[in-house]
């Protein structure tokens, strides 16, 4: 037996063999010695068995052998590195399914705001620096549940500290809120006619109160923002690797940002495994055919460091958007007629869909509502008639409010539903948007886990904040920042909160043979842990700080502990 590891560990070693065939044999039969190896843990390795064992060795950026101390020190050789884990945890490098940025940015910030007389005074101090004229947007990385009043600045409290300059507000992906001046500017006034699939929005007497959803936004041009950069993607993902990312998946974004990480994959510079959903605006199948043949790669090309994940398509708003079967909550729901908002029709959307099928395209569609998922249903199934999705991972992005009739219809088409931590953020407002009981059943993540959909875990960075620990901690207890336990039937257990946030994800991009867990022939992608994951009290997971990242076997981040 070339390896010296016993038990349940040898079985997977076995099959993975098997699998990946790539355990380094010399000719003598010897197994060439670890690069590294790491000693004295406690390894969950989230395997089919969900195993524990005390170290792991690494060759080529591969994990090699999993087992106890004493197996695994004796494939060292003299050029080995030995990292003492002095006890802590080691669990597989964590994946974020659905996270569109790191947050920050060069506007104003108000991811530190905690009441709105924070987010005022960080407005005032931009116009106290800046000229007259200057328009002031801020960074989208906030939202209104952090704040102690649980509400949006509007409009009348952005005139009091910019009476002059245009404010802008972003607000996550789907929002503005603009002060008077900047309602001046782009001459949105109360005669503006409504945009179809946005919202501009009115206080109770009727007035503008700056807020603009989804395709409202077009009334406003904001100043481009700037170019980016290899340089803003590379430490974007060196704050990914500090919260024990490895993994991640951009749900839509440009060419040139995937031709920048192709670039930065040729200069050895990804420090973050990448998988990017393409995202073009086009709402007919002929153009569609158009836009991808423009983008000029493959549907699935790439490899383990940067893959084509697919396209991104969205039906609906966010938070304040969801497109609804039953009216939001009053005041929301204006008497019961607002639904939320239907940003893509069922005719166009159904086309394009059908395209992408025909193209051979995966597809990966935003639906926070249920009306939303109904939409998504139609056009999936139209296109599931013309050639089978099933096996091909086409899947739904957020899945807020499944009905008990939408899941065998989801379940035949054989998806993958790409859950996030949105409730932990906004569990305040989306209780005063869609009423206690819609919002109690936001995510339910385990109404899915128990028909046996596969979950596959994220943020929506920088909607709602990158952590992916907050995403376990967040289904584990279904605690919110602000608003306390919302639906406590849909906790789940830890392993499986951590399987959604390892093995899930890499089956979300067909890679769950190479990455997702520690098992021998996989990549060696991990994180070290403070205390046990599995075992320490629920806010402990919240607050624990990751001691260290590894990607591909090289530390990302940190260092080993001491
Ligand atoms: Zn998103």
């Amino acid at each position: 037996m070339p390896f010296a590891v016993r038990g349940s560990a040898f079985v997977v070693l076995a099959l993975s063999i098997g699998l990946a065939g790539s355990i380094a044999v010399r000719p003598s039969g010897q197994t060439t010695p670890p690069d590294t190896i790491l000693v004295n843990g406690h390894i969950i390795t989230v395997d089919p068995n969900a195993s524990t064992a005390q170290a792991v060795a690494i060759a080529g950026g591969k994990f090699t052998a999993v087992g106890s101390d004493s197996t695994i020190r004796a494939l060292a050789g003299a050029g080995t590195a030995v990292i003492d884990l002095r006890g802590r945890t080691v669990i597989p490098g964590l994946a974020d399914g659905h996270l569109h940025d790191a947050g920050g940015g060069s506007g104003v910030d108000l991811s530190r705001a905690r009441s709105l007389a924070d987010v005022l005074a960080a407005v005032r101090a931009r116009v106290e620096q800046g000229r007259a004229g200057d328009i002031l947007v801020s960074n989208s990385d906030w939202h209104e549940a952090q704040l102690a009043e649980h509400r949006l600045p509007y409009r009348a409290d952005l005139d009091t500290v910019s009476p002059e300059n245009p404010v802008v507000l972003v607000r996550g992906g789907h929002e503005y809120i603009l002060n008077s001046a900047a309602l001046r500017k782009w001459n949105i006034t109360k005669e503006t006619p409504q945009i179809a699939g946005g919202r501009i929005t009115r206080d109770a007497r009727g007035e503008l109160n700056g807020e603009l959803i989804d395709r409202a936004k077009s009334l406003v041009q904001l100043p481009p923002a700037p170019k980016l950069t290899i340089e803003a993607l590379a430490e974007q993902h060196r704050k990914l690797n500090a919260a024990g990312l490895t993994s991640i998946r951009y749900p839509g974004a440009s060419i040139d940002q995937y031709r920048l990480l192709q670039e930065m994959e040729r200069r050895k510079l990804l420090t973050i495994r990448v998988s990017q959903l393409m995202r073009v605006g086009a709402d007919d199948a002929a153009k569609m055919r158009a836009a991808v043949a423009a983008l000029n790669v493959q549907a699935d090309e790439g490899d383990e460091w940067l893959r084509v994940g697919g396209m991104k398509l969205g039906v609906d708003g966010g938070f304040e958007g969801g497109w609804m079967r039953e009216p939001y909550a009053e005041p929301w729901g204006e008497h019961g007629t607002f639904r939320g908002v239907n940003t893509m029709k069922q005719s166009a959307y159904t086309d394009v869909v059908k395209e992408l099928n025909r193209l051979g395209w995966r597809v990966a569609t935003h639906a926070v509502g249920d009306a939303a998922i109904d939409e998504v249903l139609a056009a999936y199934e139209a296109a599931n008639a013309e050639r089978s999705i099933a096996g091909r991972r086409w899947s739904l992005e957020h899945g807020f409010i499944p009905q008990a009739d939408q899941f065998p219809r989801l379940k035949a088409l054989d998806l993958v539903i790409s859950a996030q931590n949105h409730l932990y953020l906004a569990g305040p407002s989306l209780v005063a948007y869609w009423g206690r009981d819609r919002a109690a059943w936001t995510t339910p993540v385990r109404a899915y886990l128990d028909r046996g959909f596969v979950v596959a875990g994220g943020t929506d960075s920088a909607v709602v904040p990158y952590p992916p620990l907050w995403v376990i901690y967040h289904f584990v207890t279904r605690d919110t920042i602000s608003g306390g336990v919302l639906g406590a039937d849909q906790k789940i257990a830890r392993v499986d909160a951590l399987r959604i946030e390892t093995i899930n994800n890499a089956f979300l991009t067909f890679e769950e043979r190479i990455k997702g867990s520690i098992e021998p022939g996989k990549l060696a992608d991990l994180v070290v842990l403070p205390e046990d994951i599995l075992t320490c009290p629920d806010k402990h997971i919240e607050q624990m700080q990751v001691v260290m990242t590894m990607v591909g076997g090289k530390i990302v981040y940190g260092r080993p502990p001491s």
